[in-house]
Formats: structure tokens, sequence, C-alpha cells
């Protein structure tokens, strides 16, 4: 529930703000960002926003660089009480094309490099182009500049949409997940108590923010406990390193800590003033949290979320946090494991479609009633698509998406379980077991290894290892080797990318 009169997350954010002068942000040039800085651009934003005539409810599609004022520019639509619409950096004008049509932005903002093709999209649905470079300059900043800070910010109910973020879409056609104040509201403040933020932490920030890990689980958390984030452009592991001994706090995509794990620098020492490591958005494996725990003495927060729900289970700040695990449901969510086809709640260890439910879920895909309904049971509870298992202690655990599937000969292969029992071989680094279309078995198992550089493994050898291990269903038909596995920018590992690639293995 709101706070304040107005449910606005701007509001919520801001109207209790009593120390202006305090640091919000901090980039890698030296700038300080106060709490009061932010609050004022973002007041000279909303006024340029509502001057080109952006209203309440109407969207704002932004394809920028990271930079401040970009987040602030994220403040300033919600502010003005419309829809921020964030595109991942890398979508070229085709992919653009799609997303612009169908949410009928009323502003687009971009990178001036792109403004000349956007303009030719965004006429078509009616809308004005402004420009921002990753510098944070542009005619947007130029209007800023020309303009009041003043701005009343524009009264919203919980339930009005805050911001639209499009899935990534590896199969079918992206979605625009519809996010609301209270979505994103009670989220951040239910993530503050839980992992103990206070206006003490410093945050390092070093993800995109288009995706709703930096932008709404970094950011926000940030901003409602009033602490400080160091803006980073992207992954850079030896500033991270050097930036641990002011700071309190790094949240990351597993990738981070596979890349700090490679650095000699990363040290007891080196990790001695932080508080908190955070994981997300893929699974963190086993081994890299044993690894990290063993060089730095801290164990890895994990915790699962995806942009439809914002965060729905975490491991716990005081209590084991379970390598392999993501933890238990926050406080205000429910989560169970079920039947997929029966939607029975499953027991103890059974896997199973992971639903949720809370004040954290999302009010819809965009403009698809039908898709929306159908991830919905009647009892209110959406389902997740990831399949996973609760232990006996209570901690949940992913397997993976359900599409990762893999039947083979009508057997449930879960390829996680046997992802795990090869990655524990030695010279593997890591491995994504798929299926592949088979004649006889409908999918072959098959596996796909990152070996250590030197490592003298084969197909036989794996096979050896395996043996005895995995029932004979579950045992790879084929086994290949790869020097990395594909990944998105968010550090998954793409499946189907993988899954393309070897379509004809059975067949030729
Ligand atoms: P996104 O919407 O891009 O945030 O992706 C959400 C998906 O990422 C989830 O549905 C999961 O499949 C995956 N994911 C997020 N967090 C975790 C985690 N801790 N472990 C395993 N998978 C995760």
């Amino acid at each position: 529930m709101s706070t304040t009169a107005n449910a606005n997350l701007f509001s919520r954010l801001f109207d209790t703000l009593d120390d202006t002068t305090r640091l919000a942000i901090e980039t890698p040039d030296g700038k300080h960002i106060s709490y009061g800085d932010l609050v004022a651009r973002s007041g000279q934003i909303a006024n340029v926003l509502v001057r080109r005539g952006v209203k309440p409810g109407d969207r704002v599609a932004v394809q920028v660089e990271k930079s401040v004022e970009n987040l602030i520019l994220y403040l300033a639509v919600v502010r003005a009480g419309a829809v921020y619409l964030p595109l991942n950096t890398a979508y070229t004008l085709n992919e653009l094309d799609y997303f612009i049509t169908d949410a009928e932005p009323s502003l687009v903002v971009c990178d001036p490099a792109k403004a000349e093709g956007l303009r030719t999209i965004a006429a078509k649905v009616g809308a004005r182009v402004e420009t921002l470079d990753a510098s944070g300059k542009g005619s947007l900043s130029e209007g800023a500049d020309a303009s009041s800070a003043d701005f009343a910010t524009v009264p919203r109910g919980n339930d009005d949409l805050a911001a639209i973020l499009y899935t990534s879409g590896t199969t079918g056609r992206s979605k625009g997940a519809m996010l609301s104040h209270d979505n994103l509201a009670s989220n951040s403040q239910t993530l503050v108590d839980f992992w103990r933020f206070t206006d003490k932490d410093v945050l390092i920030h070093a993800l995109p923010i288009y995706h709703t890990h930096g932008l709404f689980v970094a950011s926000n958390v940030t901003l409602f406990a009033r602490a400080a984030m160091i803006f980073l452009p992207k992954l850079d592991p030896e500033r991270i390193i050097q930036l641990m001994s002011r700071a309190t706090v790094l949240m990351g995509v597993p990738t981070f800590y596979t890349r700090l794990l490679q650095s000699p620098n990363l040290t007891k020492d080196a990790t001695g003033h932080m508080r908190l490591f955070i994981s997300g958005s893929a699974p963190l494996l086993a081994e890299t949290h044993r690894e990290w725990s063993a060089r730095t003495g801290h164990a890895v927060l994990e915790r699962y979320g995806m942009t439809e729900t914002n965060m729905n289970i975490s491991n716990p700040c005081d209590g084991e946090r379970v390598p392999g695990a993501v933890g238990f449901p926050l406080p205000g969510v429910s989560a169970r494991v079920v039947d997929p086809e029966t939607g029975k709640v499953l027991e103890a260890d059974e896997i199973g479609m992971i639903e949720v439910k809370g004040p954290n879920i999302f009010k819809g895909y965009w403009r698809m009633p039908e898709k929306t309904r159908s991830e919905f049971r009647d009892d209110g509870f959406f389902i997740t698509g990831d399949l996973g298992k609760v232990d006996t202690k209570g901690y949940f655990h992913i397997v993976g998406r359900g599409k990762d599937l893999v039947i083979s000969g009508g057997f449930n292969v879960y390829p996680k379980e046997i992802e795990s029992e090869i990655d524990a071989i030695d010279g593997v680094v890591e491995s994504a077991v798929i299926g592949v279309p088979h004649a006889d078995f409908g999918e072959g198992v098959t596996a796909v290894v990152v070996p250590q550089k030197g490592a003298t493994l084969d197909e036989a050898a794996i096979l050896r290892a395996l043996d005895g291990r995995l029932a004979k269903f579950k045992m790879p038909k084929r086994v290949l080797f790869v020097d990395d596995l594909p990944r998105n920018t968010m550090g998954k590992v793409q499946k189907n990318v993988l899954r393309d690639s070897y379509k004809d293995l059975y067949t030729t």
C-alpha cells in the first residue's frame, strides 16, 4: 500500500526525502549526484516531456546507453504519470520497428546516431523523437537545462502502469510486461527490508538499466534505502575489485562472479569491506558459489525473479545461503510447485512448475489479453514457465525453463541434473544439455561442453565419467565441445541458439 497520498512510485520514493544533500550516485568520472539533484533534474526533464505532449498513460520508449541522465529520465517519465519503456541498446532499427509499432509511444528517446532511422519508424505511430547520448547530452537534456525544476508529480493509483518491459523473447514474439506503480514500489520496499539495505550502503552498479535487474532491483532498492550507488557503464572486473574497499553491496548476474573469480586480485582482503554479494537473472553454479565462499569468505546471496514478476524468492541475509538454491518466497509473495498438467501442488523434492502470486506480479502482457489469461491460474497464481522444486527445508531450487525440458523416449530429462554431473568432471568449465530432434527418441539428450584450456577431454571420456551416475535414458547420446556457450547480455545461456545449431545432428 502507498505510504503517501499519491501512489506514484516517484512520490513513494521521494516525498519523504529529508536530506537533499545525501549522495545518490557517483559516476566513474567523479561526478557526485545528490538526492536533491535527482529530484530537481527529474522535474526539469518531466517539464520537457509535458511540453513535447507526453500525457499520463503515454508510453515513452527509450533506447539510450547507460548514464545518470538516462536513469533520471526514467524517474521523470514515472513522475509525469507516463509509462517508461526501456529497450535493449543492442536492438537494431529492424527490431525497434516491432517494439515501437507495438507499443505506440508518444515519444521516443534515442542515441543521436539512431535518430534518423527512428524518426521514420516513430512517424508511423505519430511519435516525436528526442536524443540523448552516452554522456547524457542531446536535445532532451538541452530542453531540460532550459526548464524549471518545479514539477507537481502526477497522481497515480496503485494499478496504473509505471513501465512496460519487453521480455527477451527467445521463442515467439517478445511480449511487453506491464508493471504498475505498486508492483515496483512494493517489491523494492520488501527487498530493502529483506536484504537489510540502509542509508550506509554503497552499491556497485555495473548492470544495464534497460532490464529489470539493473533498473528496478538495483536502482529502486538503493533509492528507497537512501543508499548510494557507483554507476559503472558495464562489467569491469578490476574496477569493481578496486571499488570494493569503499562499497558494501554488489548485484550481478552469474557471469560477474565467474569473471571476478578469474582475477588474482579477488581476495578476502579486497572484499573485506563488502556486506553482500547478490546474484540473479540466471543460475549461479553451486561450484561458483563454493569457489566464491572459499576465496572471499562471503556466501553469495542468490535470488529468483523475472521481468513479469519482479523478485519472488531469495536466500536469506541471516541464515544459510544454500549453493544451487534460490531461497524462500519473499514476505508477501506466495510461491508453489505444481504438476503442470493438473495444477496439483507437489510434495517436497518433486519437480514441477513454479507459480507465484503477490503484489509484485505484473498486470499482464501489453495488448495480449489471451496470452495473459493463459499464463494465470483461476486463483490468481502466475505460471512462471520455470521448473523447480522445494526441498524439505523449504528452499526453492530452479531446474530450468519448462521449454528447455528434454523429453527422450517419453521420459522427462531435466537438463540441470545432467549439467551438474558433467560440470563436476575434472577439466570441464561448464555445460549445457539440450534436446535435439531424434527419429527414435523424439529428442536426443545432447551435451555441449566447455573444456578447460589444455584439458584432454573427449566425448568418450565424458560418457565414461557419467556411466553409472545417470540412468540410461538420461545419458547424452552425443557430447560436443565448444569454446564458449552462447549467452545473452544478462548472462543467460541461449539454449535456443544451441538447439538451432545442432538441429540436424541425429538426422544427417
Ligand atoms: P528475465 O525476465 O530476463 O529477468 O528472465 C527471467 C528468467 O531468468 C526466469 O524466468 C528464470 O528462468 C531465470 N532466472 C532468474 N533468476 C534465476 C536464478 N537465480 N536461477 C535460475 N534462473 C533464474
